[in-house]
């Protein structure tokens, strides 16, 4: 088995679990501040048919493993196989912590949180929240706990940046009760907006205290209103749904076609919730795909006017954002969308032409870190996101805090 060798290297596991798979990278420390990615991959086909790949940081190709037909591991044998193809493989590194990014946090984590029994108790508690992901954050938890019970673990939440929001971003006009038991605007993808928050006063320092709305568009999609490099606002709410269209998620949909479709179809719970996640979005307007990249490479009518709901919510959505703040100094694009699509950037721009801003088409086609034009009131960005690195460095600081705090 070939090996990666990195002397005496501390190293971090960071694990992001979904229903079918689990993707995971380890991300080794690199002097005294730098963190330095090793590998990634994925587990997937858990409980099916699994698959285990990785690969170098430059994406080459280390393990591609699929276990003999009637052979189905479970979650726990699959991370085994995961720690112990680590020990193999990347000699010299030693893993000193996980991280694993847990979609909600609700009301009681605002920052990222050793896990011990008592916070996965409390996460267990937040699954009626996030019924299709947390399930699976904890199993990966539960599973690393049996595994390797010395590891120290930390949970990092996607909710955790939008927590200090003003009231009014938070709040649904509905009755107080319902807003004290938790039913309130919480937002997501807040990992990948804490890295940009980190990485755009390194690109454009004048905006440290700008209002940016930032534009994370990948297969999940929201906009998040910035100030000073703090969430004030955000698209998506309660769940992932809101905000803008997805690859199969709608985004914002009046509630009242739900309440039609209870009366008038006979739809449940069951029924919405595979509409609402799994064939709406790009998917269900095109009738094609939830990628991007194949209704871009369509000819059909319906792929083109996917593409173009999409821009158009997009550009509403940063534009009702800036209002949300009061005022618009830069605009962000990121994730696999954002950071790739060159024609979404120049549709999404040209509906927000009356704002000032002004793409310069050679610099966006070139992918450009700035593709607005020198005139251009409001400066655009394409921000890389590294929501695996953002993980590393708040587990690595959490377990250092709580040995030092041992320690006192
Ligand atoms: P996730 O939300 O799963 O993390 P990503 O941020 O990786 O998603 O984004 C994945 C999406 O990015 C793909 O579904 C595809 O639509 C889009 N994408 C990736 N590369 C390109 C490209 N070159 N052009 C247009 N869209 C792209």
């Amino acid at each position: 088995m070939a090996s990666l060798s990195h002397s005496g290297q501390d190293a971090c596991l960071v694990i992001n679990a979904g229903s079918s798979s689990l993707k995971f990278s380890v991300i080794r420390k690199d002097g005294a501040t730098g963190l330095e990615p090793v590998v990634s991959g994925q587990i997937s086909g858990i409980g099916t048919a699994p698959r285990f790949e990785a690969k170098d940081a430059a994406r080459h190709p280390l393990a591609d493993h699929r276990w003999p037909d009637g052979e189905n591991p479970g979650r726990s044998a699959l991370l085994h196989h995961l720690l112990d193809w680590i020990a193999e493989t990347l000699t010299g590194v030693t893993l000193v912590a996980a991280g694993h990014r847990v979609v909600h946090g609700g009301t009681r984590f605002s920052a990222p949180a050793l896990v011990t029994p008592a916070v996965m108790d409390a996460l267990e508690g937040l699954i009626p929240l996030a019924p299709l992901h947390e399930p699976h954050n904890i199993a990966a938890m539960r599973a690393l706990a049996e595994i390797y019970p010395g590891l120290p673990q930390v949970a990092c939440f996607d909710t955790a940046f939008h927590h200090d929001q003003p009231w009014q971003s938070q709040t649904f006009a509905i009755p107080r009760d319902l807003t004290a038991e938790g039913v309130r605007r919480y937002g997501f993808h807040g990992l990948s907006y804490e890295y940009i928050a980190h990485r755009l006063p390194q690109v454009a320092p004048e905006l440290a205290d700008g209002h940016v709305v930032v534009c994370h568009l990948g297969s999940g999609a929201s906009l998040c209103a910035m100030r000073g490099g703090r969430s004030i606002d955000t698209t998506m709410g309660f769940t992932a749904l809101d905000g803008v269209p997805m690859g199969t998620r709608p985004g914002a949909i009046d509630p009242g076609v739900l309440i039609y479709l209870m009366r008038e179809k006979g739809y449940g719970a069951d029924d919405l919730e595979k509409l609402l996640y799994h064939k709406s979005g790009l998917l269900g307007v095109s009738g094609l795909s939830n990628d991007m990249r194949d209704l871009e490479n369509s000819d059909a009518p319906a792929a083109a006017e996917a593409v173009e709901l999409f821009c158009h919510h997009v550009a509403k959505q940063a534009a009702a954002l800036a209002a949300s703040m009061g005022g618009l100094d830069a605009l962000v694009f990121t994730a696999g969308v954002g950071e790739n699509s060159t024609l979404v950037r120049s549709r999404v721009a040209e509906k927000l032409a009356w704002l000032g801003v002004a793409l310069d088409p050679a610099a966006n086609r070139a992918k450009a870190t700035r593709i607005s034009t020198q005139e251009s009131r409001v400066p655009v960005f394409v921000i890389p996101t590294d929501e695996e690195r953002m993980i590393a460095r708040h587990t690595l600081d959490t377990v250092a805090v709580a040995a030092a705090d041992r320690a006192a």
